[in-house]
């Protein structure tokens, strides 16, 4: 990649903490691989500061930004427009800069709905169980609903969010933890989108017997990279999707809305520090 200069167009994300983000790693590297002239950094902005770091992006020609927590919502007041996606969630994760025109997106779903059938998996007519009603449970859920699942069941702790968050998808219904295992029972693809699995003591998403070969079993969670659920599912015969592909293909989308051109996903993907095939 030739050197910064004078003219070199910049992207950035923001967010607190940001110092262990992959971005700056995923986005250098597809920008080398495209042969712009774009560097990519990293702005630690702590909460209550996302609406001056988007007028810093008009006054300062900021090409992209990527937007992380916890500043997901906060920017949107600050921006010209909404996709539709960004609108439905209430939530901001990549903004584009069109002639000084700020346009916020929300490239989760579609991030997530493109790691499933960059495994074959397609979301189309299937029955879903999705655990965990948060933000990235309710890009799941709408991108989901879209995709065309028959069915988006959301299974979460607090029965008003998992509620609320089953209302993104029109098919979408909520159910408590104690209806979870018939919920299963009649699925085609299990979505694990609480951070169960991310610590040692973690409970188990769902018990391993509720698993079955013709289940497709999804994790959001990638550190680690083989979750418990995962590997549970991996011995009861099922088909498994991990949560890196929705990080690449997230960031795939960003990159694709902030410079128009197609993503050089393989090289992102190996840039995330983890292999392509993950
Ligand atoms: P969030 O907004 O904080 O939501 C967390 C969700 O998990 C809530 O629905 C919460 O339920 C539920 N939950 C938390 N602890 C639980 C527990 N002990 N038992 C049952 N449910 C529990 O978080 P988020 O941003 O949606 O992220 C969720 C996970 O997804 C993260 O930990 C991360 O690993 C993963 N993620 C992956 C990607 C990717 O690109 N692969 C992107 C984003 C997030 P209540 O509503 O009842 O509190």
């Amino acid at each position: 990649m030739p050197g910064v200069t004078a003219t070199t167009r910049v992207a950035a994300v923001i967010g607190d903490p940001v110092e262990h983000s992959r971005s700056p790693s995923i986005f250098n590297a597809a920008f080398g691989a495209a042969g712009i002239d774009w560097v990519y950094a990293a702005f630690t902005v702590p909460a209550g500061g996302g609406a001056d770091a988007v007028k810093a992006m008009r006054t300062l020609g900021i090409a992209g930004l990527s937007v992380t927590m916890p500043h997901k919502a906060e920017v949107i007041p600050a921006l010209d427009h909404l996709s539709d996606e960004a609108d439905r969630l209430g939530a901001v994760n990549c903004i584009t800069n069109s002639d000084g025109v700020l346009t916020g997106h929300n490239t989760d779903g579609a991030g997530y709905v493109a790691s499933l059938r960059a495994q074959g998996v397609d979301p189309s007519g299937m029955r879903c169980v999705v655990v965990g009603a948060g933000g990235a449970a309710r890009a799941v859920i709408h991108a989901l609903g879209r995709s065309g699942a028959t069915e988006v069941v959301v299974c979460n702790r607090n029965a008003e969010r998992g509620s609320v968050a089953a209302g993104l998808a029109a098919t979408g219904r909520s159910i408590g933890h104690d209806e979870l295992g018939d919920a299963l029972a009649s699925a085609d693809l299990l979505v694990n989108a609480t951070p169960l699995g991310m610590g040692p003591d973690d409970p188990p998403v769902v018990p391993a017997e509720k698993l079955f070969p013709a289940l497709v079993v999804s994790d959001l969670v990638y550190e680690p990279l083989r979750t418990p659920l995962l590997e549970a599912a991996e011995t009861a015969g099922c088909r498994t999707v991990g949560g890196l592909g929705m990080l690449v293909h997230q960031a795939a989308v960003a990159f694709e809305l902030m410079t128009e051109l197609a993503a050089p996903v393989d090289v992102m993907a190996a840039a995330a520090g983890f292999a392509a095939e993950n």
